[in-house]
């Protein structure tokens, strides 16, 4: 079993080597999930929060200063038919952290799962909530729920989100005890971090017995604390994609946008690292300007891009894995 030591060195194989460990989590893959990837489709349903992420441009103290927003349950399933209507069975909802997002989102599951006659992932990343509200949600009819610990260092969680480690363990382990499917995940390049801290995320990842983990390079956005700080590495970032392969063969791991923001294609390298899900956007276009993740310039990944892309890889395109096998 990896320990810290050879994380750490296989986060910092480059060159002939680097391309040996992206080879081995694609062999990796290729045993749990075949050549497919999965996609999904997401619609950003607020850019409203009540925490105050270092990182992030729609932490609290921003709230005042963006032009605000929050999607209806008419709309989400509204957007859903648009996802549907793509080919896609996993129908993602993220927003900011506030608690209006439970029954915005609660009353809208029993709709889609109509509309899809219940062939349907129903994923969500709202933050942290009660266990009650989890179970609600549940009970409407969620399937899956992301909750990243962005750094597994206590002090450094503390500094970046001004919020404890430990609720979020309590959230995340409240959703696994309500039978979600579980994804978390982490950053690269967090103020302070090295390279054995991020060999330590990947290892707590793999000790939380989640379905789903994360990696992302840390993009500074603007009108954040971290305005200055400079960007994670993407070769980091793609070889902690690779190890979280080695580490969790069944984990689904996403190549995240936030690669392409930082490098080009950097989406594509992800898949040849070993990722196997990429996420299409469907939030409306008035309102999606408007959720700042990556400050106002991210990039947005549409349906022709990703299937673009997935060619390019030679996998193809799946639909959800925690539902019977479908094909997009
Ligand atoms: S990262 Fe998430 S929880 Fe933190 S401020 Fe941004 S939207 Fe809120």
């Amino acid at each position: 079993m990896l320990d810290e030591q050879d994380v750490t060195e296989l986060l910092q194989l480059r060159g002939k080597d680097q391309e040996e460990l992206f080879a081995q989590a694609r062999a990796k893959r290729l045993e749990a999930f075949g050549s497919e990837v999965v996609v999904r489709g997401v619609t950003e349903i607020t850019n409203q929060c009540r925490v105050n992420c270092e990182f992030c441009p729609m932490r609290r103290d921003n709230t005042r200063e963006n032009s605000d927003f929050r999607l209806q349950s008419e709309l989400l399933i509204d957007t859903a038919a648009s996802v549907k209507a793509s080919g896609i069975n996993v129908v993602f909802f993220q927003a900011g952290e506030i608690p209006q997002t439970t029954r915005v989102v609660g009353e809208a599951i029993p709709g889609i799962r109509r509309l899809y006659d219940d062939n349907v992932e129903i994923l969500l990343n709202l933050g942290n909530k009660r266990r009650s509200e989890y179970e609600y949600l549940r009970e409407q009819g969620a399937t899956s729920y992301i909750l990243k610990f962005e750094t597994s260092d206590p002090r450094m969680n503390e500094q970046m989100r001004h919020e404890t480690l430990e609720s979020r363990l309590k959230c995340l382990q409240d959703l696994l005890d309500l039978g979600y499917r579980v994804g978390t995940g982490s950053i690269v390049g967090l103020p302070g971090q090295d390279v054995a801290s991020v060999a330590r995320d990947l290892l707590f990842a793999r000790d939380l017995g989640v379905h789903m983990c994360s990696v992302a390079p840390f993009i500074p956005a603007p009108n954040t604390p971290l305005a200055n700080h400079p960007a994670g590495d993407v070769e980091l970032a793609l070889n902690a994609i690779a190890v979280s392969r080695l580490l969790g063969p069944e984990w689904l791991v996403p190549a995240v946008s936030a690669l392409s923001k930082r490098a080009g294609e950097g989406q594509y390298r992800g898949l040849m690292a070993g990722a196997n899900v990429i996420t299409v956007n469907f939030t409306p276009d008035e309102q999606r300007d408007r959720y700042l993740i990556y400050g106002r310039d991210r990039f947005v990944v549409k349906r022709d891009y990703a299937s673009r892309m997935i060619a390019r890889t030679g996998l193809k395109p799946r639909g959800s894995v925690f539902l019977e096998p479908t094909t997009v």
